[in-house]
């Protein structure tokens, strides 16, 4: 952790971190594909990286990473995506400056470090939140060094190029915004205005897509295009419905009644079990969790609406349709 100057030898550092040269190019690829650029990219990307990122020869772009009322799941999951070694490298790309969670330091040095990234970087920094903002009983039930973390993200946010909430709980207020919301639970963007909030939701979100809007950020030098709700629109463009392996079943009615029926096995349509991807904006179906190997509806479980603004309240029982709606 901590600044460091970009150095032209990205390759040495990658390398120190267990990555190839080859596992640099595919993580390229990766990134170019999941941000709808033609594969010519994936060179452009790494070149970018390596040289010609607008941070070339200066400071790294910091991020200050802030965990309010969460699980860390979303940390875990960011860590522990498909490229774990290229998460670490793109850690290497950035400079993670506070990170409650990562940080070494603890105490008054670690408030140090977090005052001092802000003043240094004032107006250039990345702030990713990372679960919901309680705001009952003058937000005590989120407190850090003393402060309340309503006042920490006011204060960290109002300095920050714009915010990520990641997660659904930073996004929509999740879980612990649930009827009956004890906390008084809310969604970041509530407490930062008029700064961009960048959505990337889900429980856990992928990592590929706050990886990709990170590089978009170094390549491009700005945010990708975002929908009607701030999301990424290359990651939230689409209902998971029709990505769908299933949606052929679905089409001819083929349905999964229960989880130890023939029409299971065979591997139909989820809806009557309650799955909730015609509902669900997200590219679980695309880039897929363990490697690219799985998700949920590719492994046997209906979708559960997971990075929807209703997940919880209106998304519940997991195992029931959703009342008024029907998929198209
Ligand atoms: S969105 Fe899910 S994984 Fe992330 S902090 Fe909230 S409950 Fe945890
Ligand atoms: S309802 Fe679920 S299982 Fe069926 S096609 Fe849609 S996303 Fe796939």
């Amino acid at each position: 952790m901590g600044s460091q100057t970009f150095d032209k030898n990205v390759e040495a550092v990658f390398e120190s971190v267990g990555v190839t040269r080859r596992d640099f190019m595919k993580f390229c690829g990766a990134m170019a594909a999941i941000l709808g650029l033609p594969p010519v990219f994936a060179s452009r990307i790494a070149n970018a990286i390596e040289r010609e990122i607008p941070f070339a020869g200066e400071k790294r772009p910091s991020v200050l990473w802030l965990n309010l009322q969460s699980c860390t799941g979303c940390t875990e999951s960011f860590t522990r995506s498909d490229h774990p070694s290229i998460a670490e490298a793109v850690l290497t790309m950035i400079s993670l400056d506070y990170h409650e969670t990562l940080l070494a330091a603890s105490g008054k040095s670690a408030c140090q470090a977090c005052e001092s990234a802000m003043e240094e970087n004032r107006g250039k920094y990345i702030l990713v939140v990372e679960g919901a903002v309680p705001v009952s009983d003058d937000g005590t039930f989120c407190t850090i060094a003393g402060k309340s973390g309503v006042e920490y993200l006011k204060n960290m946010s109002e300095k920050a190029a714009f915010v990520i909430a990641l997660g659904t709980c930073a996004s929509y207020g999740g879980l612990p915004a649930a009827k009956p919301n004890p906390t008084a639970a809310q969604s970041v963007d509530e407490f930062v205005s008029p700064k961009t909030v960048v959505r990337i939701p889900g429980c856990p979100p992928i990592g590929d897509v706050l990886m990709a809007t990170i590089v978009h950020f170094l390549f491009f030098g700005k945010l990708p295009a975002l929908d009607s709700e701030n999301r990424p629109q290359f990651a939230y463009g689409k209902y998971i419905h029709e990505q769908c392996r299933r949606h052929y079943h679905f089409e001819n009615a083929e349905m999964v009644l229960g989880f130890n029926d023939d029409e299971y096995r065979g591997g139909y349509c989820l809806f009557p079990l309650g799955c909730k991807g015609a509902f669900t904006k997200n590219a679980c179906s695309v880039m897929r969790w363990n490697m690219g190997t799985a998700w949920c509806v590719g492994s046997g479980h209906p979708c559960v609406g997971c990075s929807e603004k209703d997940f919880w309240d209106k998304f519940t029982p997991i195992y029931s349709l959703v009342e008024g709606r029907n998929p198209k």
